[in-house]
């Protein structure tokens, strides 16, 4: 997270009791110096007892300040770090809420019947997608296919065009249906399972050679430049990252483009790019894409699923992947696995 140039109250802390402390042992030296020089006669012997009396006392109440201080702002820094995972979608932190004041514990109370309420939501609107996923799945597949007979029948220049559409449509909710499920599956995977060594460099052109109906149309140039390497991850799974990143710079890179896939290695390091010259991403809408369902309104996005999916298969392979991106300039996703 960034942080601002604003002082931490911590640091505040940290600061008034060392400006104590420094102040304390600044007059201790002074007097120290007037008696020792004995410019202080015996007359003043008791103001001095009371001077001293004060710095210690300044010492100590500046020490016990700064410690309780500390320890009384440490639900705020907590409440603090349990925000940002609940901004990242995390709703299964929990706040202690055993804490040294009444508000503390108030404040971790509240926070955490909040994320426990946030939690019921989600599950519920997970549920909710991954039944209507179900349920739509034979009607599709019914409506797709009645529509293609319909369509091999004698029909006029419109009805050919009709069944066309609701071939198109029924084939788009389809793929919604089965990005939905197969997120929803990950999302309950707590690992990887059938993993096994194969080339990674072998997937990557035969994902691209998949795509090729789809960059061929749009007249886009793919250069590859892949370094041999044997990668031991789920195949099935990887293959998914590869087609979904290289089908949205298909997709996001308007005619006549250019997409550049590399894969090199570095020591305990794979890294898979894969960049075009398309449409890029604005900054504020970088940290959003790998959300689920979010798809900006430009023309040619999908049901903005593809990145979360992505992003999930990559972090149960205990990977990381990040995006470069300019608007008019292109868009560029590393994507780094953990290698030998
Ligand atoms: P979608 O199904 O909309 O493509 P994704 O999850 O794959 O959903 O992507 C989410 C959003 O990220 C897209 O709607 C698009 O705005 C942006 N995006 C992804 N890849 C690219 C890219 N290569 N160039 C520009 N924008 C991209």
């Amino acid at each position: 997270m960034k942080r601002s140039k604003l002082p931490r109250l911590g640091d505040i802390f940290l600061f008034y009791g060392s400006f104590s402390v420094l102040f304390s042992m600044v007059l201790l030296l002074f007097f120290l110096y007037l008696l020792a020089d004995s410019q202080i006669d015996s007359s003043y012997r008791l103001e001095f007892s009371f001077v001293l009396l004060l710095v210690v006392g300044n010492l100590l109440s500046s020490s016990v300040s700064f410690l309780a201080g500390r320890k009384v702002l440490e639900p705020a820094t907590e409440i603090s770090h349990a925000m940002a995972e609940v901004a990242k979608g995390n709703f299964n932190i929990r706040m202690n809420s055993n804490g040294c004041t009444e508000e503390s514990n108030e404040m971790s109370n509240n926070f955490n019947v909040m994320v426990r309420e946030l939690e019921t939501i989600e599950t519920l609107r997970n549920d909710f997608v991954v039944t209507i996923s179900h349920e739509f799945k034979t009607p599709l597949a019914a409506i797709e296919g009645y529509a293609t007979i319909l369509s091999s029948f004698n029909l006029p220049q419109i009805g050919l065009e009709y069944c066309q559409k609701i071939i198109e449509n029924a084939r788009r909710i389809s793929r919604f249906s089965t990005n939905a499920l197969m997120l929803s599956n990950l999302e309950n995977q707590a690992s990887l399972r059938e993993k096994k060594k194969y080339r990674l460099d072998e997937q990557l052109r035969q994902a691209v050679m998949t795509l090729e109906p789809l960059w061929q149309k749009k007249e886009t140039a793919i250069d590859l430049e892949l370094e041999q390497a044997v990668y031991h991850g789920n195949e099935d799974l990887l293959m998914q990252v590869w087609l979904n990143l290289i089908s949205n710079a298909v997709k996001f890179t308007p005619k006549d483009g250019h997409i550049f896939v590399s894969l090199r290695q570095e020591p305990g390091t794979m890294l898979v790019t894969v960049s075009d010259n398309g449409i890029g991403i604005p900054k504020e809408k970088q940290k959003h894409i790998f959300d689920k369902f979010y798809k900006s309104d430009r023309p040619g996005g999908g049901n903005g699923l593809g990145l979360a999916i992505v992003k999930r298969i990559v972090d149960l392979s205990d990977g990381k992947i990040i995006v470069k991106s300019k608007p008019g300039v292109g868009s560029s996703f590393t994507v780094m696995l953990p290698g030998d």
